[in-house]
């Protein structure tokens, strides 16, 4: 990571991308987005600062993955079935799709999540191969960005730090949900907030 450690502010710098970095979409589809089962009231204006760090990443040749809930139609996590959410996500349903305003870049790695009719999978690493393929990339920090709910964003945070992964959450590509205070909660360790003026990236 391109840091200083001796910043006159005595604060630790947000880290800039490099190629140990990536670009983490959590579960930009369209049922998180406005119209969709569980659709965020500031879904659409996320969508173009998503595109430009899309954008950025891809241009640098640096590594995009996006996880996608991927439900079988009577998963258990739905209220038909005793679970706390309304029916979202199911496999090769138009509301798992992602929105189609973003661009995705060719090459982009799909993670799938909540495969399994018996468990749910807020985190982006639970039951999936997000970990390995984060490895296998040797990527030590992600770029994290999505509209979920907040106990996907959080978990998924959790998780990459458990991991020992360094995390940005890029503040201006995700949900409300996911608040400072909300990260003060959770393991404070290799957290950063950032957005595309930290990064110096313009838009798309
Ligand atoms: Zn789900």
């Amino acid at each position: 990571m391109k840091l200083s450690k001796d910043d006159s502010s005595g604060q630790t710098p947000i880290p800039q991308p490099d190629r140990q970095s990536a670009l983490l979409l959590v579960d930009p589809q369209n049922d998180f987005f406005p119209g969709g089962a569980l659709g965020i009231p500031e879904g659409n204006n996320l969508i173009s600062t998503i595109n430009s760090y899309i954008q950025h990443f891809s241009r640098n040749g640096w590594p995009i993955l996006a996880t996608r809930d991927w439900h079988p139609p009577n998963h258990c996590s739905f209220t038909e079935q005793g679970g706390p959410y309304p029916t979202h996500c199911v496999q090769g349903s138009r509301g798992a799709q992602f929105h189609s305003d973003l661009v995705m870049p060719p090459g982009m790695m799909v993670i799938s999540k909540g495969t399994d009719v018996k468990k749910d999978a807020r985190s982006g690493f639970e039951g999936s191969s997000l970990a390995d393929r984060l490895e296998d990339l040797e990527v030590k920090t992600i770029f994290l960005l999505g509209p979920a709910t907040q106990d996907c964003l959080t978990q998924t945070v959790q998780a990459a730090c458990k991991l020992g992964l360094q995390v940005i959450i890029l503040k201006d590509a995700t949900g409300k949900g996911l608040t400072v205070d909300h990260i003060k909660e959770i393991s404070q360790a290799g957290i950063f907030q950032a957005s595309t003026s930290d990064l110096a990236i313009s838009p798309a």
